[in-house]
C-alpha cells in the first residue's frame, strides 16, 4: 500500500498551498488598487461635482467633504474632517433616527436609506435647516468601509414649489385658502371626524348685494371690502377652523370638533354680526349684511359632494327668507330644492309643449264705468300637478333664467290676442303684461325686439302697457331710463305694480314718466277697516293725481272698497268683485257684457 503521507508529498502540498495564498494575495491587492482607485477618482469628480460628497466611516466620523459641501453647509473640509456627522450636519430632531438607522445597518446589512433619492433636512453651519436631496451607497470591504452621501441643496426648488403650491391652493387677493385646498382640508376634516367620533360644521356664507356694492363703489374698493370681510370672519372662529374662499363673495367655514350642533347658532349669529358692523373704506361707510347656510358631517351626509350641496341650498334658503341670517339644512329643505330643479326641467318643455294659457282680468274705469284695460296673468297646465300659480313658478323662471323666454311668450301671445279685440270690441281696449326685472336687466331678454314687432305688423304701442317693481326703478336706474325711454318712444305705457310695498317713492315716478300705479291689494283688502291703509289709499289717489299719474286700485273685494275709491277719484279698480282672471273665451263674454252696460249706462246719460 502506498505511505499517504511521504516526505516528497508534503513539499509537493507546501508549493501549492504558497503558491495559492501568493495568488491571492496578487488578486486582493488588484481589488483594492481597483477600489482605491475608484475611490481617488471619485474624490476628483466630487471636487467638480454640483452635489456635496460627504463621506462617513462605520464609526459615523466623517472622512470626506468636497467643495460643494463647504459651500452648501459652510463647514470648511479642515473644521469638519474627523467630526461626529451627526452633531455637525443633521438638525437635532432627526438625530436619534438616524443613530438607529446606523445601528441597524451595522447589525443587519439592511437600511431604508441606501441607493435611492430621498429629501431631508440638512442644518447649516449658521443653525438653520434647510432642504436636500441625498442619495446614499455604501462601501464595504475589508480595506475600505465607507458610506458616500451625495447632498443637493433644494431650497430654490422647494420655494418654487411652494409658491406654484400657494398659488393653487391659496386665494391672492384674501389669503384665505381657494376652492382646491378648502376641499382638501373638508377630505380631512372628515376623515379627522370619522376617527373622533365627533361631528363637523360646513357653513357658506354669501355677502347679500355684494355685487351692488362692487358696482357702485368700483372694483378697487370692492376688493378692500373682501379683504375686510375675510379677517372679520377669521376673527370670529376658532384657530382651528378654516374660512376660505370659493369665489367673489363666496365664504366657507369649517367648524371641527363640534359635539353639540346648537352651539353653531351662536357662532353664526356672531359671524352675521360681525359684518353688520359697517365697513369704513376711505371716506364712505359701508354696511352689508350675509346669509349663510349650515350642514352638518355626518348627521347630514357622509358624502363630501352631498354636504356642499346641503350647506349651499341652507344658505340660499337663508337668502330667500330675506337675507341677514343663517339656516340650518334640513331633509325638507332637500326635498324642496328636488322640487324646484324638477320644476325647472319642466318649465323648459311647457312652452313648446303649449302648457301656458293667459287669463285676463278686467280693469274697470271707475269713473267712466267701462271695461277697456286687462291684465294678462299667466297660467301654467301642468301634465301631472294641474294648474300651477304664477306666485310659485314665476320666481323659478327668474331664478334659472327661463323668464326671458316666457315673458317673450307672454308679449307676442297678448298682443295678439289685444290686437284682435280691439278690432272686435273696443278700439280702446289695452292689455297690461308682467314683466321680471330680470327682462329689464338682461340684454338678451330681446325686449327691444318688441319695438320692431310692433311696427312690423303695424300694432299700435297703445294696445299694450308694461308693469313694473318700484324695485327695478331703484335698483338699476340708469339702464332702465334709457330702456323706459325706448318704451314712450314706441307709445308703450308703463305701470308700477303692489305700489306701496317697496320704497314707495313718489318723486322718482314723475321723473320716469310714468302712466299708472297700482295700489297693492294689502292696502285696498285692509281700506275697510283699517283707518291708516285707508289714509293711505286716499294719499297714494291725491298725490297721483296731482303728477299726472293714473291710479289702479288691485284686489278690490267689496262693493264698499269700490265705493270709497271712487269717492277718492280712483281712476281704476282691478279685483273678484269685478271679475276673477279669466281664459280668454270667458273674458270675450266679460267684454260683451260690459259693451252692452255701457250702452245702457251711456243711454242713462243720454236719457
Ligand atoms: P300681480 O301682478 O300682483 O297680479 C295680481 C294678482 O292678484 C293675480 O294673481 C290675481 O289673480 C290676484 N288678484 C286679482 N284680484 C284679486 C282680488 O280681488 N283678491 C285677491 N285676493 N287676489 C286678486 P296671480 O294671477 O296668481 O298672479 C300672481 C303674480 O304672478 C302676479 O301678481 C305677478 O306678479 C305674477 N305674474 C303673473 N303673470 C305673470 C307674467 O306673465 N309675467 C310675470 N313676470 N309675472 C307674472
Ligand atoms: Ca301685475
Ligand atoms: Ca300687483
Amino acid at each position: 500500500m502506498p505511505d499517504t503521507n511521504s516526505p516528497a508529498d508534503e513539499n509537493d502540498e507546501k508549493t501549492l498551498l504558497e503558491a495559492r495564498v501568493k495568488a491571492l494575495e496578487t488578486d486582493l491587492r488588484q481589488k483594492k488598487e481597483i477600489i482605491l482607485a475608484q475611490h481617488t477618482q471619485l474624490e476628483a469628480f466630487s471636487e467638480s461635482s454640483i452635489d456635496a460628497l460627504v463621506q462617513m466611516d462605520f464609526d459615523g466620523y466623517i472622512t470626506g467633504w468636497n467643495k460643494q459641501a463647504e459651500k452648501i453647509f459652510g463647514w470648511s473640509a479642515d473644521e469638519i474632517l474627523e467630526q461626529k456627522i451627526e452633531q455637525m450636519i443633521i438638525p437635532v430632531r432627526y438625530r436619534a433616527a438616524h443613530l438607529k438607522g446606523m445601528k441597524r445597518f451595522l447589525e443587519t446589512g439592511e437600511t431604508s436609506v441606501m441607493n435611492s433619492l430621498i429629501e431631508i433636512h440638512a442644518l447649516h453651519r449658521n443653525g438653520h435647516e434647510f432642504p436636500v436631496e441625498l442619495s446614499l451607497s455604501v462601501i464595504d470591504s475589508p480595506d475600505l468601509q465607507e458610506f458616500n452621501a451625495y447632498i443637493r441643496d433644494i431650497s430654490e426648488r422647494k420655494h418654487a414649489e411652494t409658491v406654484i403650491w400657494n398659488q393653487a391652493n391659496f386665494d391672492s387677493l384674501t389669503s384665505l385658502p381657494n376652492r382646491n385646498l378648502f376641499l382638501q382640508n373638508l377630505e380631512h376634516e372628515m376623515h379627522s371626524c370619522d376617527r373622533s367620533n365627533q361631528s363637523m360644521a360646513l357653513m357658506y356664507l354669501d355677502v347679500d348685494r355684494f355685487k351692488d356694492v362692487n358696482d357702485s363703489l368700483g372694483h378697487d374698493m370692492g376688493d378692500l371690502l373682501l379683504i375686510e370681510i375675510s379677517s372679520r370672519l377669521k376673527k370670529v372662529v376658532r384657530e382651528i377652523d378654516t374660512v376660505s374662499r370659493l369665489s367673489g363673495d363666496e365664504f366657507t367655514i369649517i367648524l371641527g370638533n363640534i359635539d353639540d350642533q346648537l352651539a353653531v347658532q351662536p357662532i353664526c349669529q356672531e359671524l352675521l354680526d360681525s359684518l353688520a358692523r359697517p365697513f369704513q373704506l376711505d371716506n364712505e361707510k359701508v354696511f352689508l349684511t350675509a346669509s349663510i347656510g349650515v350642514t352638518f358631517y355626518p348627521q347630514d351626509s357622509k358624502k363630501i359632494e352631498d354636504l356642499q350641496r346641503n350647506a349651499d341650498q341652507a344658505m340660499y334658503a337663508a337668502k330667500s327668507e330675506g337675507s341677514n341670517r343663517f339656516n340650518f339644512f334640513t331633509p325638507e329643505l332637500q326635498q324642496r330644492a328636488l322640487r324646484k330643479r324638477k320644476m325647472i326641467g319642466d318649465l323648459r318643455k311647457a312652452i313648446n309643449g303649449e302648457q301656458f294659457e293667459i287669463y285676463y282680468q278686467p280693469i274697470i274705469d271707475l269713473q267712466e264705468n267701462m271695461l277697456n284695460k286687462a291684465e294678462a296673468l299667466l297660467r301654467w297646465h301642468h301634465p301631472e300637478s294641474g294648474l300651477v300659480s304664477p306666485a310659485v313658478f314665476i320666481p323659478i323662471a327668474e331664478e334659472s333664467g327661463l323668464i326671458s323666454e316666457i315673458g317673450n311668450w307672454v308679449f307676442y301671445n297678448a298682443i295678439e290676442q289685444a290686437g284682435q279685440w280691439r278690432e272686435q270690441y273696443n278700439g280702446e281696449f289695452q292689455v297690461s303684461i308682467n314683466t321680471s326685472p330680470w327682462q329689464w336687466i338682461d340684454e338678451a331678454a330681446a325686449m327691444s325686439k318688441w319695438f320692431s314687432h310692433l311696427s312690423q305688423h303695424g300694432i299700435s304701442g297703445q294696445t299694450i302697457s308694461v308693469e313694473i317693481t318700484e324695485g327695478l326703478l331703484m335698483d338699476a336706474r340708469d339702464k332702465i331710463t334709457n330702456r323706459l325711454l325706448d318704451f314712450r318712444d314706441a307709445e308703450i305705457q308703463v305701470s308700477i305694480d303692489d305700489f306701496g310695498t317697496g320704497y314707495s317713492s313718489l318723486s322718482y315716478l314723475k321723473q320716469f314718466d310714468i302712466d299708472y300705479l297700482k295700489i297693492d291689494q294689502s292696502f285696498v283688502r285692509n281700506m275697510d277697516h283699517d283707518p291708516n291703509d285707508l289714509a293711505l289709499c286716499e294719499a297714494i289717489i291725491v298725490m297721483a293725481q296731482k303728477l299726472g299719474i293714473k291710479v289702479i286700485a288691485e284686489g278690490v273685494e267689496t262693493e264698499n272698497q269700490d265705493r270709497l275709491l271712487k269717492d277718492f277719484g280712483c281712476d281704476f279698480g282691478q279685483g273678484y268683485l269685478y271679475s276673477r282672471p279669466v281664459p280668454a273665451a270667458d273674458f270675450e263674454s266679460l267684454l260683451e257684457q260690459w259693451s252692452t252696460k255701457d250702452k245702457s249706462s251711456a243711454s242713462k246719460n243720454t236719457a
